[in-house]
């Protein structure tokens, strides 16, 4: 019998290291295995990383951790989705909630009908038939119907929260389990001269610490899977224009939003998160296009409150790791590399992978089939996220910079390509396998870069235009008389999880 892994290391304590820690706690609970954290006094956090896409809310679930607890403890807020600013024209918005739009009538998806109504003259706006889309319209927030056939019930939320808390919760959360908590610098790591496994690392106060498995978590460096695996990085510049960023936070002006802005700048983009406490604000934008003092002071001459901290840059390589597990090593958050944060993905990915990690853990015999298998799905869902962020940039009608002139004009994924001709001749969504974005999102995107179709479902032309645009009607009337009794973002907050001031 091959026999189990006994001990792990987690090289790192940021919002990865602290995510496998607090899950790892959950799954060594039953067995005979000890989690080590190791994570650096000196080297701080990237510190951001607030905003979220839904599975978090099923992460806390999973480790059983009180959903109202978490909420004051990383004076989180609500998030419905995410309100695209200025992206396909100036002045033009849309927002990408986390929800479907309308029903699907016998089999034939709501958007048809939609597009059916306009082509006779009847104008319809898909975003009127989704109760998050008019909920955030609204500043509104309200939990989703536990009735999951109801419309009220057809969404979901995410939130945005304190990254530096969210670990801190984290942190006392698995120590609390079990998780030994080392503070110091890893110095580098110790290789079995035949298989080139990691069998320790070396701490700076001399410590050598040995382990069975070793999890990457040590940020951009890739300490474990770069430097002593020697994996590096592929690059994905060619379809991702942005590569730096400048980031802020500013006292919160008026009620926190239930949604995260990201308004579209001359070089890029720019990110507005609420929380209770302060408003977290940044600006990604291309090193090919301006440099840092320019996005520095565009980034200040845009927000709205008083900046409570100093301008923070951030120099990020763009890319995913050639494989993020390698022999022992398991490589998780920015270790493992990074997209741009447009659609929230960061946290969501270290959840993914970790899930993967777990689905095939492995023993001390390492099957090479199964970490074959974990990096094929792992590569897989980071494509499709890659096809979804390109899209936002290529779908632009903005050709008043340089930048944007860029962007309509770059090179894109085959994949992609066939998507979007599929939607544009058909009205038909392609989904592929390991999509993290479901339908509803890429028609978001569609609808909110005003992609109409030539065609809609046949089937669409069977229903009397009278009568869909009647059905549309009901949908919408109810939807918002329930969003009429719905309290705002700050009145839900502060009667239900309301942070203290003082933090
Ligand atoms: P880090 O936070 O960098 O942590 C690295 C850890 O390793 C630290 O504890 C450090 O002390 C430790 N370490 C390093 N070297 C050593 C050593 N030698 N010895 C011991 N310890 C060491 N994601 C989202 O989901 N939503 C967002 O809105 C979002 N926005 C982002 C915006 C920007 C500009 C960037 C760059 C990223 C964003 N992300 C976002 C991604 C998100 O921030 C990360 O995925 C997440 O914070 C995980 O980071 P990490 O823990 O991997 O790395």
């Amino acid at each position: 019998m091959p026999e189990p892994i006994k001990n792990i290391v987690i090289v790192g304590g940021g919002t990865a290291g602290w995510m496998a820690a607090a899950m790892f706690s959950q799954y060594i609970a039953d067995k005979d295995m000890q989690v080590t954290l190791i994570e650096s006094p000196n080297i701080g956090t990237i510190g951001v990383g607030e905003a979220t896409i839904p599975n978090i809310v099923s992460f806390n679930k999973s480790l059983g951790i009180d959903e109202v607890e978490l909420i004051k403890a990383t004076q989180a807020t609500f998030k419905l989705g995410i309100k695209f600013e200025d992206w396909y024209k100036k002045d033009s918005r849309f927002f990408h909630p986390f929800a479907d739009y309308g029903l699907t009538v016998d089999n034939v998806e709501f958007h048809h009908y939609v597009n059916r109504l306009k082509a006779a003259g009847v104008a319809a706006n898909i975003q009127d038939y989704s109760f998050a889309c008019i909920l955030a319209k609204q500043d509104k927030f309200a939990q989703p119907n536990p009735n999951p056939s109801s419309p009220l019930g057809d969404y979901s939320y995410a939130y945005h929260l304190d990254a530096a808390l969210y670990a801190q919760f984290l942190q006392q959360f698995s120590v609390k389990k079990g998780i030994e908590h080392i503070s110091a610098d890893v110095c580098g790591a110790n290789l079995a001269k035949d298989s080139g496994f990691i069998e320790s690392v070396t701490l700076d106060d001399g410590r050598t610490i040995e382990a069975d498995l070793f999890i990457d978590c040590s940020g951009f460096k890739g300490l474990l899977i770069g430097d002593a695996m020697g994996v590096g990085l592929e690059d994905l510049s060619h379809w991702l224009p942005c590569d730096r960023a400048v980031a802020v936070q500013t006292e919160l002006v008026g009620m926190p939003t239930p949604y995260t802005r990201a308004i579209a700048k001359n070089a890029g983009w720019q990110w507005c998160i609420p929380l209770q406490h302060r408003m977290g604000n940044g600006y990604i934008y291309s090193s090919q296009f301006i440099d840092n003092q320019q996005a520095e002071d565009a980034l200040l001459s845009s927000v709205e409150g008083k900046t409570i901290n100093s301008v923070r840059q951030f120099d990020f390589p763009l890319g995913k790791r050639k494989v993020v597990w390698e022999k022992n090593c398991f490589a998780l958050g920015l270790a493992g590399g990074f997209l741009e944060p447009l659609e929230s993905t960061g946290l969501s990915l270290i959840q993914t992978a970790l899930s993967k990690l777990l689905t095939f853990f492995p023993d001390k015999s390492f099957n090479q089939y199964d970490i074959a298998e974990v990096n094929r799905l792992h590569d897989a869902e980071l494509e499709r996220i890659v096809d979804f962020l390109v899209l936002h940039y290529k779908l632009t009608k903005r050709d008043d910079t340089e930048f944007w002139r860029y962007c309509q004009n770059m090179p894109i994924p085959d994949s992609l390509a066939h998507k979007l001709e599929v939607f544009k001749s058909q009205g038909q969504i392609v989904m592929y396998a390991h999509e993290s974005f479901e339908e509803a999102s890429w028609l978001s995107m569609y609808h909110g870069f005003n992609v109409t179709p030539q065609r809609y479902d046949v089937r669409a032309k069977n229903v009397d235009v009278k009568l869909i645009e009647q059905r549309l009607q009901q949908i919408h009337s109810s939807m918002s008389s329930a969003v009429n009794q719905a309290m705002t973002h700050q009145e839900f907050i502060n009667k239900h999880c309301r942070a203290k001031s003082d933090i």
